[in-house]
C-alpha cells in the first residue's frame, strides 16, 4: 500500500524533526516515516519533497514543511478513538498523516481542484477513513460533528467560532492565529463546563484561511 520508494529521504527527514525540532510522539514520527510525501508534490518537486521546507502546491497554496505538520499533529495528540475535522486539504498530505492516527477524518477544501486531487491520492494510498468536501471550512461540518480534534492548516485572523462549537468536551483544536504574514501555533482545549483553554506555541507561516469566519475573499 505505502510505497517504499524515497524511503531512505523518509528517515532522514524523521531524524530531522527529532533531532532538530524535538518532536518525541513516537505515533507521529511513525507516521510520517509511512506516507510518501512526494506522491503529494507536482512531479518536478519530487527530489524535494524530502526537504526542510514548504513547497508550493497546485492554485498557488503550499504543503507545509515537515516540521510543521508533525508539531501540529503532535499538539492534536490524535488516537484511533477520534474523529477528527481538518480545514484546508490542500495536497491532503497531513489527512493522510491524520488518517493513519485517527478513526475517522473529515477534511474540508474550498478549491475544488486541490480537493480532487487530494481525494485520488488518499484513494490510491489505501486510506479508508477520510471524507473530503470541498466548502468553506470555517463554518465546520456540523453533520459530521461533534469532533474529538479539528485541525486548521491555514492561517486565520482568529479562531473561527463554529468549530469550537463543533469540538467535542474535552476535545483539542489547532489553529495558526495571527495576521497575514504570520500566526502563531494556537491549542485550544474545550473545558467541561463551557469555557476553553488557550495555549499558543511556535511563529509559523501559512497561506490565509479564507471565509466567512476566516479572512474576507476580497482583501487576499
Ligand atoms: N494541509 C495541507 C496544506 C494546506 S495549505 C497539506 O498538507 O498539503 C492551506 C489550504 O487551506 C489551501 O489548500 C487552501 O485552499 C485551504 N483553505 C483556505 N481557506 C479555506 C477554507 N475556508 N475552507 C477550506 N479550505 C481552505
Amino acid at each position: 500500500m505505502m510505497s517504499s520508494d524515497f524511503m531512505y529521504q523518509r528517515r532522514r527527514m524523521v531524524e530531522t524533526l527529532v533531532r532538530t525540532y524535538g518532536i518525541k510522539d513516537e505515533r507521529v514520527l511513525e507516521a510520517m516515516r509511512n506516507v510518501p510525501r512526494h506522491l503529494f508534490v507536482g512531479e518536478h518537486l519530487r527530489n524535494q519533497a524530502y526537504g526542510d521546507h514548504a513547497l508550493p502546491s497546485e492554485a498557488a497554496q503550499t504543503i507545509s514543511q515537515p516540521f510543521v505538520v508533525a508539531r501540529m499533529t503532535e499538539l492534536l495528540e490524535v488516537s484511533k478513538q477520534h474523529t477528527v475535522l481538518e480545514i484546508g486539504t490542500g495536497t491532503g498530505y497531513q489527512t493522510a498523516i491524520l488518517a493513519r492516527l485517527a478513526g475517522r477524518v473529515f477534511s474540508l477544501e474550498r478549491i475544488g481542484s486541490l480537493a480532487r486531487q487530494a481525494i485520488s491520492r488518499i484513494r490510491e494510498l489505501g486510506l479508508q477513513n477520510v471524507k473530503i468536501q470541498i466548502f468553506d471550512g470555517t463554518v465546520g461540518w456540523s453533520d459530521a460533528g461533534p469532533f474529538d480534534r479539528v485541525l486548521v492548516t491555514a492561517g486565520a485572523p482568529s479562531v473561527p467560532e463554529p468549530l469550537l462549537e463543533q469540538l467535542a468536551v474535552g476535545g483539542i483544536l489547532v489553529v495558526p492565529e495571527g495576521d497575514l504574514e504570520r500566526q502563531k501555533l494556537v491549542r485550544y482545549q474545550k473545558l467541561r463546563g463551557g469555557g476553553q483553554r488557550r495555549q499558543e506555541g511556535e511563529p509559523v507561516r501559512f497561506v490565509p484561511l479564507v471565509g466567512r469566519f476566516g479572512w474576507q475573499g476580497e482583501s487576499i
